[in-house]
């Protein structure tokens, strides 16, 4: 067994962007992060993100609006952003308070500037092979882990388990897409699939993003098979100091010995996501002062 260390692979990446950004004549790629009050885990993740892309060299706005920001002001700061030429990519931090709809707030972001590929227009892209756009960030994390690892899912059975708009739905579609490193053949699980086990034993990949922990047990895998497990769970665990710990959908122990590849829970997908993020807005730079 391989592990697929996200870890490294976000490092490789990293360094690329680098490369590239201190290649950028004149202004640098910017990302504006909307983080709406102060919910811990955004804290946590607009922070990361911050961070990871000064590490780059990209340019970061802040802008923190009170968690009692109506859906209308939210809209407001999205246009001003929309309108400003200095801006690439707008991010707006997941989840938004109660009262605003996160989807009308995602279709507002301009496609051009949707570096969290959450704008319809964008996800209607991967359904069209069109690479023009942005690919949400952990489903573009994912297809990188798999090309940088070897894996060409061409002609393979990939089983992805869940549907979410941010993770299932595109990650099968682009698995499905016909280019190289996919046109795999995807079969699609959710929690009204009856026959779940049986199907994911026939995975020659398996993505696991079902928001479960330890789901995938060892005897719903075939031997040899590539799983790449998505989830975040926090389980008790009074030996830590947190009082918990992190595992995946994938049941790792049981897993593990039976596969060619896996990712672990932490450093598998997860660095890949912010990574991927600032992919997305040197792509967006590039295309906005090319255009
Ligand atoms: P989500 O929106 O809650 O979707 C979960 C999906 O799993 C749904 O499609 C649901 O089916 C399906 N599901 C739930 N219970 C099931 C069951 N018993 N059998 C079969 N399918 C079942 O979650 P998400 O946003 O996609 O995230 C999934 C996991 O990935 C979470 O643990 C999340 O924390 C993690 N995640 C990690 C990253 C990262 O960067 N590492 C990024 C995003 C998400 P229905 O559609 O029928 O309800």
């Amino acid at each position: 067994m391989e592990l697929i260390d996200g870890n490294k692979i976000a490092a490789e990446i990293i360094a690329e962007l680098k490369a590239e950004v201190a290649q950028i004549q004149g202004r640098k790629p910017c990302i504006a992060l909307v983080r709406v009050g102060n919910d811990p885990a955004s804290v946590s993740y607009v922070t990361k993100k911050e961070k990871t892309s000064q590490e780059i060299g990209l340019t970061s706005r802040i802008i923190l609006p009170p968690v009692t920001i109506t859906q209308d002001e939210l809209f407001k700061i999205i246009d001003d952003l929309n309108a400003d030429d200095g801006v690439d990519g707008i991010l707006v931090q997941s989840p938004l308070p109660k009262g605003i709809d996160e989807t009308a707030v995602f279709r507002r972001v301009l496609p051009e500037k949707d570096v969290d590929g959450f704008n319809t227009i964008n996800l209607g892209k991967i359904a069209q092979d069109d690479d023009t756009g942005f690919t949400a960030c952990t489903p573009a994390g994912i297809m990188e882990l798999l090309r940088r690892s070897g894996v060409d899912l061409k002609g393979k059975h990939v089983v992805v388990v869940g549907r979410s708009l941010i993770v299932g739905k595109p990650v099968a579609l682009l698995a499905l897409q016909k280019r190289a490193g996919a046109n795999g053949t995807v079969t699609i699980c959710h929690s009204q699939t009856t026959n779940l086990p049986e199907l994911v034993r026939q995975a020659d990949v398996i993505i696991a993003a079902i928001g479960k922990a330890e789901f995938i047990t060892g005897d719903m895998v075939k031997p040899g098979a590539v799983v790449i497990d998505v989830g975040v769970n926090r389980v008790p665990d009074a030996s830590k100091k947190s009082g918990y710990r992190l595992v995946g959908d994938v049941n790792f122990k049981e897993v593990s010995p039976k596969v060619s590849q896996i990712t672990p829970v932490p450093g598998g997908v997860g660095p890949m996501t912010v990574t991927m993020l600032m992919k997305n807005t040197v792509q967006a730079h590039r295309q906005r002062t090319h255009a």
